[in-house]
């Protein structure tokens, strides 16, 4: 099977990405993983792309729909994806189809986690670090008997701050709308609540990916 995972920065979808891969034995693509690769192969793609990544620039999409062929059609691979962080647009996406659609493949769901932005600026802006045990808690979240330091102690990460998380957030769902529309059309959207405890979330995953696979 292979799936496609959709979620805002700080859903966790890192963890549900890694708890599939885990159980299905699938293999996470990630366009970022995949450039990365090349560059540390110094194939003669990774070449070519180190100065453009050094740059801050984006990468073709023509590069990434090769790189992601390579992955597709290999036999070892094959049918065993979950793409993370890709598609990033419509481009990207109309392009997966025709690559999976060649290799006899396709999508078995789209998994769109959903989270309310309140609750990611909450999570991720209220992130304290104590600088003398190293325990990270949550100025919102976590109760002050959970942590026996001083308070003089707990250090925010400079980007951690609300305004950022905002701006992520806001850039997450005006690219993404236009993807999980082009999914919607096809039926593939799945919506997955992301407010729950993790357990929970993955939970709600395995009964999406059961009542699909019978
Ligand atoms: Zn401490």
């Amino acid at each position: 099977m292979n799936i496609v995972l959709f979620g805002p920065p700080g859903a966790g979808k890192g963890t549900q990405a890694d708890n599939l891969v885990k159980e299905f034995k699938l293999i996470k693509v990630s366009s970022g993983d995949l450039l990365r690769n090349e560059i540390k192969k110094k194939s003669s793609l990774g070449l070519k792309i180190k100065p453009v990544i050094d740059k801050g620039e984006f990468v073709s999409d023509e590069i990434i729909n090769s790189l992601i062929e390579n992955i597709v059609s290999s036999k070892e691979f094959s049918n065993r994806l979950i793409f993370d962080g890709y598609p990033r647009n419509l481009n990207q996406a109309i392009n997966l189809d025709s690559i999976l659609t060649k290799y006899n493949q396709k999508i078995l769901c789209v998994l769109n986690l959903k989270v309310d932005k309140d609750i990611i600026v909450k999570r991720v802006s209220g992130r304290q670090v104590c600088s003398k045990c190293g325990l990270t808690l949550n100025k919102y979240f976590n109760k002050k008997s959970d942590h026996s330091c001083d308070s003089k102690y707990l250090e925010t990460r400079p980007d951690d701050n609300e305004k950022t998380i905002n701006n992520r957030f806001e850039t997450y769902k005006n690219e993404t709308l236009p993807i999980i529309n082009y999914y919607l059309k096809q039926k593939l959207v799945k919506d997955v609540d992301g407010m729950v405890q993790i357990d929970e979330i993955y939970k709600k995953i395995r009964i999406i990916i059961d009542s699909l696979e019978t």
